[in-house]
């Protein structure tokens, strides 16, 4: 671990990680931009936006319900486990982008889930709302209400929930070290969170095995894979 990034941790008061899919690859699900990426096997304006939903709400539904039995099957690895460590020394929140939970198995306890989740259902029309585990016998399934039910989370085009983005911005500006783990900042607006960190001065630390677009804004760059990394940052505070 650099020294520099000790020092940082050590004096940090509020510590928020934001990331994305590459936290969650070692624990077996594929990321969306990477060499084993979602999209490399599917068209992404095929699956995760309202339009394509509309059109075809089965195949939609029957990637999510792929993907959510692939979910459930994974633990947290490594990585996620560190961020709830350190919990014990440091105030700490996580912003993801990930709809996986597995921070929250992994048993940390302040996430934001920026783009919903996967265990979440929602109806396309009335206020129903509803966390899942299991599969459905039909796709897509319907509402009460006599309309589809969709996965409650937020596709390309479709804003984020209003209460999950104000509380996101207002941790972001009020951190003192920011890592960014496991995220291509490709993804708006979420890849402007670093940028309120900024605003309160806020080292940025990036824990990635590749170069991202927001790189040579960063203070510190990590690169290799959050499991790998992310431990080292509570043995500094197991050491003493
Ligand atoms: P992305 O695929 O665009 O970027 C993944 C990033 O992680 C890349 O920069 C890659 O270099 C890096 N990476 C790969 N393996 C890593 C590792 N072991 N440790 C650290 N970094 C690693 O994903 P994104 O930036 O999260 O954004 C795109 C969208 O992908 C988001 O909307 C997110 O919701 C969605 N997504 C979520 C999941 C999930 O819930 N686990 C899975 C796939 C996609």
């Amino acid at each position: 671990m650099f020294e520099s990034v000790a020092e940082k941790l050590k004096i940090a008061k509020k510590i928020v990680f934001v990331t994305g899919a590459g936290i969650s690859q070692e624990s077996g699900i594929p990321t969306f931009r990477g060499k084993d990426g979602l999209w490399r096997k599917y068209d992404p304006m095929k699956l995760a936006t309202i339009d394509a939903f509309y059109d075809d709400p089965k195949l939609v539904w029957e990637w999510y319900e792929d993907r959510r039995k692939n979910i459930l099957a994974a633990k947290p690895n490594l990585g996620h486990v560190a961020i709830a460590d350190l919990e014990k020394y440091k105030d700490v929140r996580v912003l993801t982008q990930n709809i996986d939970g597995l921070h929250q198995r992994a048993g940390s306890s302040k996430v934001y889930e920026l783009h919903g989740s996967i265990i979440k259902i929602k109806c396309t029309v009335c206020d129903f709302k509803k966390e899942i585990t299991t599969s459905f016998s039909k796709v897509p399934p319907m509402c009460k209400c006599g309309n589809m039910l969709r996965p409650d989370v937020v596709w390309f085009g479709e804003s984020l929930p209003q209460d999950v983005w104000t509380e996101a911005i207002i941790q972001a500006r009020s951190c003192d070290v920011m890592v960014i783990a496991g995220t291509s900042l490709a993804v708006s607006p979420a890849n402007t969170l670093p940028l309120y960190a900024k605003q309160n001065n806020a080292v940025l630390i990036e824990v990635n095995p590749e170069v991202t677009q927001m790189s040579n804004a960063i203070d510190l760059s990590i690169r290799n894979t959050s499991a790998n990394s992310l431990p080292n940052m509570v043995s500094i505070f197991e050491e003493n």
